[in-house]
């Protein structure tokens, strides 16, 4: 471990100028060209094989150990936000009103960090590492274009490890969570068909507003009353519309809401709930509701196995004392979910926060940015990480 600790050092400054290359340059989801193009060019001058264009902006990068063996993967997502950077420093964003807010480039910065180390020990691997530059994470879901793609074929991938930024966690310390991590999308549209009349003669309509009131109370009830208190959903009516004029009953209303579930029954369980009581409320008052679900991300579940090996390897690097076990899944989502659906794979967050520094602001927000520290670290654990699954 020392070799390549030493390794990484050496390489340390070059990476944070990369990464420092990619903030100046940030470009949003699937519009990623010139990020890739920075990608592939860098990969090219280290001598790293790879093929750009997968998911149209994505690289897919192999490095061939001598000896055979397992393969694992490493991701990396690589978009920005629709972000006007606040922060000043020399490598703030040159690309105005786009931004990496959610610390993508570090993302980029550490798995080319861990490229270069494995180019330079291939003689000595046994088995293969598959470098994924993902696309569009923050939109889209690049990682499943990837894998359609067949980024986990040829050589087969056993094994995926992905790492997000944290600001919550201290530069130094990394978060790992065991099982369900971050949770499964689905958008709604509901729409409540009623029929038009005069206000002052509701007797000769059918009201879709007070359908589209029941509706909502009566979704409420399947996170109190259907699921167990102990299985954390989010069902939310967001948006709502319909109607003409005060004194007009309306003949239609339109709502958009999202579901977030942590794992495929319950989320298969809800929309089946959800869709009878959109239509049966509808219809117990002489309307009609339809349900339209257009279904995103899958929820990411970390395997056991996989979470073993980082936090063994976070043992041996940083201490027990520095890894967090995260209590709670997040009911937000992260399309890394799509490789963790396919392989045994950990996603886990490196702490990014330093109070000193003033690198305490969320992802997402204008002011956000990270301790670079974390890239060194980040490198370390994956290249650890990484050969402990080879040997599995
Ligand atoms: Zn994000
Ligand atoms: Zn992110």
């Amino acid at each position: 471990m020392n070799d390549i600790k030493e390794m990484v050092k050496a390489i340390e400054e070059e990476i944070i100028n990369i990464r420092r290359y990619l903030h100046k340059n940030p470009e949003l989801s699937n519009q990623e060209y010139r990020t890739m193009d920075k990608i592939s060019e860098t990969l090219r001058t280290w001598g790293i094989e790879h093929e750009k264009g997968i998911a149209k902006t994505g690289i897919v990068g192999i490095i061939r150990g001598k000896k055979p063996g397992k393969t694992v993967a490493l991701r990396a997502d690589i978009d920005a936000l629709p972000i006007d950077e606040a922060n000043e420093m020399e490598y703030k964003s040159l690309n105005e009103g786009v931004m990496h807010a959610c610390g993508h480039d570090a993302h980029t910065a550490i798995l080319l960090g861990v490229a270069k180390i494995f180019k330079q020990m291939e003689n000595e691997l046994e088995g293969n590492i598959k470098l994924f530059f993902q696309p569009a994470e923050e939109t889209t879901g690049g990682a499943d274009r990837m894998i359609k793609e067949a980024c986990l074929e040829n050589p087969k991938v056993d094994y995926v490890l992905g790492l997000h930024v944290s600001p919550d966690i201290e530069v130094g310390k990394i978060g790992i969570k065991y099982g369900k991590f971050y949770a499964a999308s689905d958008m709604l549209t509901i729409v409540a068909k009623g029929k038009s009349s005069h206000g002052a003669s509701p007797d000769k309509g059918i009201d879709p507003m007070i359908i589209a009131a029941n509706i909502i109370l009566s979704l409420q009830t399947i996170v109190s009353r259907n699921l167990s208190p102990f299985n954390s959903i989010a069902l939310t009516i967001g948006e709502i519309s319909g109607g003409t004029q005060g004194n007009i009953i309306a003949n239609r209303v339109q709502m958009k809401g999202i579901l977030r579930t942590l794992d495929n029954e319950t989320r298969r369980y809800t929309k089946g709930r959800i869709k009878t009581i959109v239509e049966k409320v509808a219809e117990s008052m002489g309307g009609q509701g339809e349900l339209i679900v257009h279904e995103s991300y899958p929820p990411l579940i970390n395997d056991d196995l996989v979470v073993d090996i980082v936090e063994k390897t976070a043992k041996n690097i940083i201490g027990q004392e520095n890894i967090i076990y995260k209590e709670f899944p997040n009911l937000g989502t992260e399309d890394f979910a799509y490789f963790a659906q396919e392989v045994k794979s950990c996603f886990f967050e490196i702490g990014c926060r330093n109070e000193k520094l003033g690198y305490v602001n969320d992802l997402h927000s204008n002011s956000f940015n990270i301790d670079e520290g974390c890239l060194s670290l980040g490198i370390l654990l994956q290249i650890e990480n990484a050969l402990a699954l080879l040997k599995q």
